[in-house]
């Protein structure tokens, strides 16, 4: 094997976590590759607006937000490829990275592959998926000008999400399966007083029904098991998230959620493989999170070359 074509680190993901992890691994010198499925910027660039991130006292959005990092990790000397991580092996002190362009190989790995929306497992999702089914409301949005839409859940993502489609939709109806929030109290009190969202609470839904798209959905209050009809022409579905760790099943320890699990250092159970943002097991999932967890897995891997811990 040629010298020269073995990275320090090898990124897997190209999301908040993924590019600072670029810029600090860049910055320190070291000879760093970053693989990306898709487009840099993860499931941040997104998000419509981003308020909590420090910094950006009027708020950014999250697309500029995550363009603003790649350029920042790419000037700073980071590579970034687009190819899809198909396998990892290790061999003694080196890892090959098969992906769908090529192979690389490496001396650690920093996995930054992010989460992907949940579902919600109702007849009507997979078949009105796209026809009036998103789980991206900066994408799609647009699409409900003055019509009304529904929104499931009651996390960061459905009160965020719903108060961003209150600037298109005539009404947002938020619709939680509790009475209580997930939500962080800033955006449960913004969209209290968000005079085009209305809550309906307690309540699932069982089925998303229509013709050609969706045209309305089947409610079940969980309290009462009273059931009825909410006529919407889009439903947003923001029921949580799913780990994007498939291909390390059987390479590093997952919990039982299937988040991978770390130590302070962000280490997993393979040395020389980290993992930061959040694909890790973390009990907060911010953009900030993620940015500082990428800092600290560069860090890690650079001690871990030096073989200083
Ligand atoms: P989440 O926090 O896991 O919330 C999912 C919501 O969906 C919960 O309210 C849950 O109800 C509900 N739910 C789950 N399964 C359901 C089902 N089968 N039927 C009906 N409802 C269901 O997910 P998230 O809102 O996508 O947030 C994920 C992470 O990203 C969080 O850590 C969040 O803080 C973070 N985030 C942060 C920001 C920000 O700070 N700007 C924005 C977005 C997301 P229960 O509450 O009853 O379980």
């Amino acid at each position: 094997m040629d010298k020269d074509s073995i990275y320090d680190i090898a990124i897997i993901g190209a999301g908040a976590a993924g590019l600072t992890a670029g810029l600090y691994a860049g910055r320190a010198n070291m000879d760093t590759i970053l693989l990306e499925k898709f487009t840099p910027g993860g499931q941040a660039s997104l998000t419509a607006f981003v308020e909590n991130y420090p910094g950006f006292p009027e708020g950014i959005s999250g697309f500029e937000l995550m363009d603003n990092m790649r350029k920042q990790a790419v000037k700073f000397g980071l590579e970034v490829k687009t190819a899809e991580v198909k396998f990892i092996n290790r061999h003694d002190d080196l890892f090959c990275i098969g992906t769908s362009a090529c192979e690389i190989n490496t001396r650690t790995i920093i996995i930054c592959t992010g989460v992907r929306p949940r579902s919600l497992g109702v007849p009507g999702e997979k078949e009105f998926f796209g026809k009036g089914i998103s789980t991206c409301a900066t994408c799609d949005g647009f699409f409900y000008r003055e019509k009304e839409v529904a929104v499931i859940g009651g996390g960061d993502s459905a009160l965020e999400e719903g108060l961003f489609l209150t600037r298109f939709a005539s009404k947002v109806h938020i619709i939680h399966r509790r009475d209580k929030f997930r939500a962080l109290a800033p955006f449960v009190q913004k969209a209290r007083e968000e005079p085009k969202i209305e809550f309906i609470l307690d309540t699932v839904v069982t089925a998303i029904n229509g013709e050609n798209s969706v045209e309305n959905l089947t409610l079940k209050n969980v309290k009462t098991g009273e059931e009825s009809t909410l006529p919407v022409a889009g439903v947003f579905l923001y029921v949580g998230l799913k780990p994007n760790t498939e291909m390390f099943r059987g390479f590093l320890d997952l919990d039982d959620s299937g988040f991978i699990k770390v130590n302070e250092k962000l280490r997993t159970s393979v040395p020389g493989v980290f993992a930061a943002g959040d694909v890790r097991e973390t009990p907060l999932r911010q953009i900030i999170t993620a940015a500082g967890d990428g800092a600290v897995c560069a860090y890690s891997a650079g001690k871990y070359l030096e073989k200083i811990e």
